[in-house]
């Protein structure tokens, strides 16, 4: 229930500060700014160890970096408020002297969101924790930004509600984090993801005002709705400091089912059906026949393992759907442990950090698309992988299910050949970037959205323009008109940068 690095930094010898791998001009607030800091922000750090802390993410090319003892980019300080008025005095004395300030929480993100890549200030959320309120009638809780997973979940559970929002990183990560990056669930088929939940913000706007957006009401028909404006937003418009959002009753019952297809198309071809039905099943995850292997050790196709928690006669109906779709496509029943094994290591990421070690280069990417583009966008990303030659592996899953779509959750991991270590540019980092461009390419040509839950910040910067076309100019206009100085977490998103003068990318 905290924050965690990836990996430990490689100490640098001459007991300097790490180098940052971004040459961008780096912002430094003077002493008269950190002494209006230090009167306005309960708990002000210039200290190495706090500044290196705040300088990654989980950003997987960044744990490479780490290994050679560099880090993205370090800020000066790190602001750590306890209250939202402290937010709003932070971002005032950046906005009066032009100040870069990169919101954090958990640093879990894995595109680089978190990094302050103009230096400056990181607004460090962790302290602003904990549950102001449970409607207990309306089934709405309303939280500070900074709480983590666990003490969020706990508390409701305690009171007999749950979130249901159970992202891999649920111990790592915070509420804003969540909201900031349109997070999505492991059971988010039966609960949604976080923007199917919120119902209202607190932002701290660039200019300090504090806004809150949404009604004490379920819905409204107020013109636009400003939530969904924030809701994915990284840092770049606002700072959000609280939320509401809706809960449930703690299920009553849970029952789950393993089933094994000969091949990925049938498998999508059920899960499609189950959802055309109206079954929402809390986890629906179809691997590819090489994760099927990977994880559960069976090479007799490929595995979908179902999992719901609900009402008794929901359940039932809902499990008895997904037996009648899953037989339909000549599936056959499979063990009902492997459920039980996802279970015991559906968080567990250590083998990451020792996959880098030994100069194995490795990310994951997860995508949406339609049902009726989800087959041709499968075959499309596995073969761009598997044509660079580094690739060792590449393979992907289902893991969120719409009833117009899901989420396609890819793996590759690949080694740079010898004769590329004696080329000048760096072979994990080339490799690297010619994996997510190929990716990014053929989602982008067979009708994809991507990115599904993990957000943009700086590793898929580059396409949003892209993808956007014609309404990439309504996104600039709305941050120069809520961020005109480009205070806001500069170089994210895809936005032109003003910090400097300098353009990003
Ligand atoms: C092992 C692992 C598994 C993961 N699994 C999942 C998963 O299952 N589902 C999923 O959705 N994601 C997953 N992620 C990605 C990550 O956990 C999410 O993106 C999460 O939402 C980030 O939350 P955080 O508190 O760590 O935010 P940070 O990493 O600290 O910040 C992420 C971005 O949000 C912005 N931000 C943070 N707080 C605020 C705030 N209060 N106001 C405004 N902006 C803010 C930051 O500026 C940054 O741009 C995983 C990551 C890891 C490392």
């Amino acid at each position: 229930m905290s924050r965690e690095v990836p990996i430990e930094l490689t100490e640098a010898t001459n007991n300097s500060l790490p180098t940052s791998r971004f040459e961008l001009p780096i912002i430094t607030p003077d002493a008269a700014v950190l002494k209006r800091l230090e009167e306005s922000c309960s708990t002000v750090l210039t200290d190495d160890t706090s500044r290196i802390d705040a300088s990654r993410d989980w950003w997987p090319i960044s744990i490479k970096w780490a290994i050679g003892g560099s880090v993205p980019a370090l800020p000066t300080v790190v602001a750590r408020p306890a209250s939202t008025e402290e937010v709003a005095k932070v971002i005032a004395i950046c906005s009066e002297f032009h100040i870069p300030v990169t919101t954090s929480a958990g640093r879990s993100g894995v595109c680089g969101g978190a990094v302050p890549l103009f230096g400056g200030i990181v607004l460090d959320m962790i302290d602003m924790t904990g549950i102001s309120d449970i409607d207990d009638t309306s089934l709405t809780v309303r939280a500070a930004a900074g709480t983590f997973g666990p003490p969020l979940e706990e508390e409701l559970r305690t009171n007999g509600f749950t979130l249901g929002h159970w992202p891999q990183s649920f111990d790592i990560s915070t509420l804003g984090g969540w909201l900031a990056c349109r997070s999505a669930g492991q059971y988010s088929t039966r609960y949604g993801k976080i923007e199917d939940m919120a119902r209202g913000l607190e932002v701290v706007m660039a200019d300090s005002t504090v806004i809150h957006t949404g009604f004490n009401a379920p819905k409204a028909a107020t013109g636009p709705d400003l939530s969904q404006l924030f809701l994915g937003s990284e840092g770049t418009l606002g700072v959000i400091t609280e939320a509401r959002l809706s809960i449930r009753p703690l299920p009553e019952l849970s029952d789950h089912r393993t089933w094994i297809f000969s091949n990925f198309s049938d498998g999508l071809e059920a899960c499609r059906m189950i959802l055309r039905r109206g079954a929402t099943p809390a986890v629906m995850r179809l691997y590819d026949a090489q994760e099927s292997t990977l994880h559960f050790e069976t090479d007799a196709g490929c595995v979908l393992i179902v999992y719901d928690e609900a009402d008794p006669g929901l359940l039932s109906w809902t499990l008895q759907v997904v037996d009648q779709e899953c037989a339909a496509q000549h599936a056959s029943l499979g063990d009902n442990g492997l459920v039980d094994r996802w279970f015991d290591k559906r968080n567990d990421v250590s083998v990451l950090a020792p996959l880098y070690k030994s100069g194995i280069v490795v990310d994951t990417i997860e995508v949406a698309a339609s049902w009726k583009n989800l087959p041709g966008l499968y075959e499309s990303c596995m073969s761009a992988l598997q044509s660079l030659p580094e690739t060792l592996y590449a393979s992907a899953h289902l893991s969120h299910s719409y009833n117009d779509g899901a989420c396609m959750y890819m793996t590759f991991a690949g080694q740079p050949t010898d004769d590329q270590e004696a080329e000048e540019q760096n072979p994990s980092e080339l490799y690297y970037n010619a994996a997510w461009r190929r990716t990014m390419e053929s989602v982008m040509s067979t009708g994809g959205s991507i990115s599904h839950h993990h957000g943009i910040g700086i590793q898929r910067a580059s396409y949003l323009r892209t993808v956007l076309g014609p309404a990439w100019p309504v996104m600039e206009s709305i941050k120069n008109s809520l961020d005109p100085e480009g205070i806001l977490n500069p170089g994210k998103l895809g936005f032109s940068s003003y910090v400097c003068g300098t353009p990003w990318p």
